[in-house]
């Protein structure tokens, strides 16, 4: 069998500092503001403050202020933080990030001030342009923002892709570190992995814009041949995902590998897997990937977005509720009304 070559591109991953004291004593002197307070912003400005960081919390007046007000923080308007910091943290969705950096951001950025956000997207198109005296930075967990904090406040890390977009300083590789070490990533089990904003872009996107879409209507096709077959929509509903079985077989690939998971499975599911898999996959699939792909690094897929977000979200409004009204969606609803999973 012929095996595809490639040139591979290793990364460095940093899963230890050698000197963390040395990375924290760069940013433990500098006013640190936290942009939103939701899944990243919460988790975050926590393990910094608890990293001894000075945080404040930059948010308008709505639940999230209060939830940051009553875990101690000082919370002002989103100007007013930005005034008040040297590493500003952009934690906002990434739909509104443009016009809130535009407004309320750029006019207090300084020399030297560092711009800190957790997604490539905005950077690397260009929406988000700090201006050439400031340090950009990317810290990127490949994490959900719960999860962040709880795992913080257990001692161990959790990886994140980090890279530097601009070093006006010339310092901005130590503080990225020395902001990493702060919020936990180098705890046991977790990691940096050196990165760069395309990276995380390219990653991220062709991830939602691939395998994660398609298996969302793989499982409806799915769930279509099975009731036509005569399977209760139940049934077919728990053998997908209801059960949770899903999970854990996404927890095994963590912990065993993709392929050496698939050992605690019965050997009747393996066979099947190891010889029915591969017939989805062809080289049309990977030149779908590679279009997908392209669309992403040439930003027609970015262009695409930002004009749907103009012009009212009405095809994404529109998908949602074709999507609501397949059947398979009205069974669900069933379920897991029995199950008490929802009123
Ligand atoms: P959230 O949706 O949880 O952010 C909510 C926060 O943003 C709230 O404090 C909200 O306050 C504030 N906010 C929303 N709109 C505005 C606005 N127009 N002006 C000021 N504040 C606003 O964001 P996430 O934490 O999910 O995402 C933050 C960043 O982290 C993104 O770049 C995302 O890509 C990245 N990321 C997220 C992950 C995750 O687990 N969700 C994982 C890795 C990266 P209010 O309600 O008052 O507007």
């Amino acid at each position: 069998m012929l095996v595809a070559k490639s040139v591979v591109v290793l990364a460095e991953i940093i899963t230890r500092l050698g000197d963390e004291d040395k990375y924290l004593s760069l940013v433990a002197r500098r006013q640190v503001a936290v942009i939103g307070y939701g899944n990243q912003g919460r988790s975050q400005a926590l393990n910094m403050r608890d990293s001894g960081l000075r945080v404040v919390v930059g948010n308008p007046h709505d639940p999230y202020e209060k939830l940051a007000l009553e875990d101690g923080f000082k919370v002002v308007g989103v100007s007013e933080a930005s005034g008040l910091a040297d590493i500003v943290f952009i934690l906002i969705p990434d739909e509104v990030q443009p016009e809130v950096f535009e407004r309320s951001i750029k006019p207090h950025l300084r020399e030297n001030s560092v711009v800190v956000m957790a997604s490539g997207y905005n950077y690397f198109y260009g929406y988000v342009k700090p201006p050439d005296y400031a340090d950009v930075l990317l810290l990127a967990p490949r994490m959900i923002g719960w999860a962040v904090r709880e795992l913080y406040t257990r001692g161990e890390g959790f990886p994140a892709l980090v890279a530097v977009g601009h070093d006006h300083s010339g310092v901005a590789k130590g503080v990225m570190l020395g902001l990493a070490a702060a919020m936990g990533v180098f705890k046991r089990g977790g990691c940096a992995v050196v990165s760069s904003f395309r990276e995380e872009t390219l990653l991220d996107l062709l991830s939602e814009q691939t395998w994660a879409g398609a298996l969302l209507f793989m499982f409806r096709a799915y769930y279509e041949v099975a009731t036509e077959l005569g399977a209760s929509p139940e049934a077919a509903i728990l053998e997908l995902y209801a059960s949770g079985e899903l999970a854990e077989i996404a927890e095994s690939m963590k912990n065993l590998g993709l392929f050496e998971q698939l050992r605690t499975h019965s050997r009747t599911s393996q066979y099947g897997q190891l010889t029915r898999g591969p017939g989805f996959v062809g080289e049309e699939v990977k030149d779908k990937i590679r279009g997908i792909a392209l669309n992403i690094l040439n930003g027609s897929f970015a262009r695409e977005w930002a004009l749907e977000q103009r012009t009212g979200m009405t095809v994404f409004n529109r998908l949602h509720e074709i999507n609501r009204e397949h059947p398979m969606e009205l069974e669900e609803k069933k379920l897991y009304k029995i199950l008490g999973r929802i009123g």
